[in-house]
């Protein structure tokens, strides 16, 4: 059965609604149950496939104040104390799961620091947390080490840190360049952090450096937009990375248009098209320059050199421990979440339990299926390479779907399999449920 949208669909996804629009995993989350995790157990105890890259993502859930889009679970209350209860959890999560079969005799290809803000800790707060998951998670060796930054927390010397701590990728969350879009949208940082943080970074040399941007925060404009992307192409990061503005339940925009009656648009967010138009514009701001656009949200200006490996891994079926609070992994070909509650949690590590909630294992279908639908992101099938991984090609595989993107200008058949067009990448994620399996068609929502 093919899922197949009609115009009526296509324009009231033109507004912005409340809730999320981004396919960020696949099956979606909502599928994922507590009654997998004995699946999930076992793989752990299991050994794993040592051709597999295994990574590790910790989420450091300190925010200075949330932003009033944002939905992660992140606090913005805790003191020193509490840091350092976490900060324990955390290194005996790590040491918990690199200890177990799954991981013995295998590496770790990449490490990612999120949020959260991991820059929301000190310079000695970090160095003791380095110390303590690298005994049992060593990344000398690893291609790529992530760690997120917010600007205002950043010192020279919490840098230099992560500089000596073999940190490799720098993302800086600037969003805006408005001070005034900044501060009503709840960012706790102004512009001015911004070129502060970003001339020690580069002058301490991190090997590559993100920067995130977001596309129609509330109070956007054509004439602030384009100064945006401006700033950025002065700045001349190694990557940009530019998401457009969803509207998640259970942020504070959220509650405040629900008090205004209207929990299905709001005439301050921009829609759908001007949003795409802002990051198609950004995309040929930054071309003009010589970036080259590898995916719908990200432009690298040197693609030859800048690798995204957590990404790239992790969208080819990676294995990555997910640690911290609400955290969320795959193991083994087994999505597993952690527990999202503090006291939950910590009491599971307490016991020396694996804090985990829910879990999926996936099919050998659903591998594809997943695989196929986070690599549409890049713009690009290679149907070789899926032939080979999974002796399945998308392009037949899902003929009814990507004749319909052809005939619409949004794909083209072109070695090496599909490639999605401009308009096409940048509404990828709108496009990516119509490939869903019919039993995880929850098109309207996708959490
Ligand atoms: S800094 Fe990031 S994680 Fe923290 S509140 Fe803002 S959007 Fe959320």
């Amino acid at each position: 059965m093919t899922t197949m949208i009609g115009p009526d669909e296509d324009a009231r996804q033109e507004r912005t609604g409340l809730g999320n629009y981004f396919v960020a995993n696949y099956p979606p989350f909502s599928f994922w149950k507590p009654d997998y995790l004995s699946t999930a157990r076992e793989v752990l105890s299991s050994p794993g496939n040592p051709s597999t890259p295994l990574g590790l993502y910790l989420h450091i859930p300190f925010c200075r104040k949330r932003c009033k889009f944002c939905y992660f679970r992140v606090y913005t209350d805790k003191n020193a104390e509490d840091i350092e209860t976490y900060v324990a959890a955390l290194a005996r999560e790590v040491e918990l799961l690199a200890a177990s079969p799954l991981a013995r005799d295998r590496g770790f290809e990449f490490i990612y620091f999120g949020g959260g803000t991991p820059s929301y800790l000190s310079a000695t707060q970090l160095e003791r947390l380095f110390q303590r998951v690298k005994v049992h998670a060593p990344w000398s060796a690893a291609a790529e080490v992530t760690f997120e930054c917010e600007p205002g927390t950043l010192q020279k010397h919490k840098l230099e840190a992560l500089r000596a701590a073999g940190v490799t990728r720098v993302s800086l969350g600037i969003e805006n360049f408005s001070d005034a879009l900044l501060k009503s949208n709840g960012r706790a940082h102004l512009s001015e952090e911004v070129f502060r943080a970003y001339g020690w970074i580069r002058e301490l040399g991190f090997p590559q450096v993100n920067i995130d941007l977001i596309a129609g925060m509330l109070g956007e404009t054509w004439e602030n937009w384009r100064d945006c992307v401006r700033q950025t192409v002065d700045l001349a990061p190694d990557c940009v990375t530019i998401y457009q503005m969803e509207l998640p339940y259970n942020t504070v925009f959220s509650k405040e248009l629900r008090m205004l009656g209207d929990d299905e648009t709001s005439g301050e967010v921009a829609d759908w098209p001007t949003k795409r138009a802002w990051v198609d514009y950004a995309f040929a701001e930054l071309e003009k320059v010589g970036y080259t656009v590898t995916s719908a949200t990200t432009a690298v200006r040197d693609p030859a050199n800048t690798r995204f490996v957590y990404r790239d891994s992790l969208w080819r079926g990676a294995d990555m421990f997910g640690t911290g609070v609400a955290s969320f992994g795959h193991v083994g070909g087994t999505h597993v979440q952690n527990l999202d509650t503090w006291e939950a949690y910590l009491g599971a590590l307490d016991r020396g339990e694996a804090p985990w909630a829910r879990a999926f294992p996936l099919t050998p279908r659903q591998k594809f299926v997943r695989e196929s639908i986070l690599l549409l992101k890049t713009g690009i099938w290679d149907s070789s390479v899926f032939l080979a991984r999974h002796g399945v090609d998308p392009v037949e595989a899902f003929a009814p779907q990507v004749e319909d993107l052809v005939a619409r200008g949004l794909a083209t058949h072109e070695a090496p399999g599909l490639k999605l067009t401009r308009p096409g990448l940048i509404q990828v994620d709108r496009l990516l449920p119509r490939f869903f399996e019919p039993e995880h068609s929850v098109y309207k929502r996708y959490t």
